[in-house]
């Protein structure tokens, strides 16, 4: 790869100080990838401004020196969006990182691109509200890399994803020009709505450099309940006798592997003794007194149903916290076997017929691999990871993978599904994307990106070509 040419190097130190351009190998690869750990990092440089008019500056320069850049939030991302392989200029948001303009009567805030996750989180708290956006990264991932990825997690079923959360955000588009969306307003019916294009456009459309979040009022007392169910088809039955009786704010299931191997990774107790071949965890607003009351009447239900086996009920704060930490320490706990994620949807309905279909073929294709399932199954979304055994070079690992997703993406595509049901595109799912998407609806986000970024400058070979 050829290093940074020296004229831009100068354009970069006088834009955002030369202590703020890094080039040290030890930068460049911790800058370059992102948790899918695809493709080798390889940027020319790491550019960390301190402002949205810096943002613009660096845009333009790159334009004018035709060089691509890749936006860089926490760098959490599952699909290889941030990752830098190709001697790209990596602009990292991380010094825009101030929450200002809370504003209890529109119940907003302010954030750079750069505020943790966690941070607005516990910002809001501090003024008795919530940020309810949550899943297992948000203790580094951004606020602009979430609006980029319209990230999900564990509370959609309750509270929808990033994308219903964001009441405005400034894009610096491939130009260099500052767009100022919808700014905070509930109701704009003045036109197209920009902003909802920038939500999940994984930096190819230009630099989120900030956005107005709304907050939400906080629950109350929450229960969390782990059942033991016979087969994935229950599941489904055990959502729709609780989703009539409790207001959940969760439904996630894991599988046996998944428990097994988190226990004795993490230092976990098992939720109860009796294994089951899979798992739900449902947490729920003990709203009222008979809250709890109903859930126990379902749960007997499901129990004379054959539809569950066991089940646990939280006492406590804590006990729903070590509950939790059964499905939220899952992904973190497979990343040791570089598992290569399926993140697969469809509508809530048709998930039982779709994932008797996806099982079989994972069956029958990858015998010899071992497959972990887990996912935000209420909102019709699994998880389906396959783990690298020690023995196999990652790259014939990921070419057998994916050689196999081709015949899952076929059942994807016949249930009307999604390839990627919240980790986004980037590198990862760019050839498979038509399983999802139509070819005139691929010709029109060309379109799309043309208008955002005509050079071609903002992350390009992410989502599609
Ligand atoms: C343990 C673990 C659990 C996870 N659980 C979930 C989950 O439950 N649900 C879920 O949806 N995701 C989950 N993820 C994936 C990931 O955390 C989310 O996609 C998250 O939103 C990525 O944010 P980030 O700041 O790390 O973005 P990055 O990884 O840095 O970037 C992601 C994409 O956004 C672009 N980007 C980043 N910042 C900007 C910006 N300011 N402007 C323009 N483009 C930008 C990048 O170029 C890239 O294409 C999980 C990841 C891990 C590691």
């Amino acid at each position: 790869m050829a290093p940074l040419d020296q004229a831009v190097r100068r354009a970069l130190d006088e834009i955002v100080g030369a202590a703020r351009v890094l080039t040290d190998p030890k930068s460049l690869r911790r800058y370059g990838a992102d948790w899918s750990r695809v493709g080798t990092p390889r940027p020319a440089a790491v550019v960390l401004p301190g402002t949205a008019a810096e943002v613009q500056q660096v845009v333009r320069l790159a334009g004018r020196e035709r060089l691509a850049i890749v936006p860089s939030g926490g760098r959490t991302g599952l699909s290889g969006g941030a990752v830098a392989a190709r001697g790209e200029l990596v602009l990292a948001l991380d010094r825009l990182n101030a929450i200002e303009d809370f504003n209890p009567v529109d119940r907003t805030v302010r954030c750079g691109a750069g505020v943790i996750t966690r941070q607005l989180q516990d910002y809001a708290a501090q003024h008795n509200l919530c940020y309810p956006v949550d899943f297992a990264s948000s203790g580094s991932s951004q606020i602009g890399g979430n609006i980029s990825t319209n990230a999900g997690g564990i509370k959609v079923i309750r509270h929808g994803m990033t994308r219903d959360w964001v009441a405005g955000l400034k894009l610096v588009t491939g130009s260099g020009e500052l767009l100022d969306l919808n700014r905070g307003l509930i109701k704009n019916n003045a036109g197209y709505d920009l902003r909802h294009l920038v939500v999940g456009a994984e930096g190819t459309l230009g630099v989120v450099v900030e956005a107005t979040m709304r907050l939400d009022t906080p629950p109350g007392d929450l229960a969390v309940l782990v059942l033991g169910v016979p087969h994935m088809g229950a599941i489904m039955s055990v959502l729709a006798a609780f989703q009539t009786a409790v207001p959940l704010s969760a439904f996630e299931f894991f599988s046996e592997p998944a428990l097994e191997k988190v226990v004795a990774h993490q230092g976990l107790q098992r939720p109860f003794e009796t294994p089951a071949p899979y798992y739900a965890l449902l947490e729920f607003e003990r709203v009222g007194e008979r809250a709890l009351e109903r859930a126990m009447t379902r749960f007997e239900h499901c129990l004379e149903q054959g539809w569950v086996l066991d089940g646990v009920v939280s006492q406590s704060v804590a006990q729903a916290q070590s509950l939790w930490r059964l499905r939220e320490d899952i992904s973190e706990t497979l990343s040791r076997w570089t598992p290569y994620k399926n993140d697969l949807s469809t509508v809530v309905s048709r998930v039982p017929d779709f994932l008797a279909e996806v099982e079989a073929v994972v069956n029958a294709r990858y015998p010899e691999f071992e497959i972990i399932w887990f996912g935000h199954i209420g909102d019709g979304n699994v998880h389906l990871n396959v783990l690298k055994p020690d023995a196999l070079p990652l790259a014939e690992f990921q070419q057998r993978c994916g050689e196999v997703s081709q015949w899952v993406f076929e059942i994807v595509q016949r249930y009307g599904g999604s390839i990627s049901a919240e980790h986004g595109v980037g590198l990862l799912k760019k050839d498979y994307l038509h399983y999802s998407r139509s070819e005139t609806e691929i010709a029109i986000m060309r379109q799309i990106r043309r208008a955002f970024d005509p050079l071609g400058i903002m992350n390009p070979g992410k989502v599609f070509d």
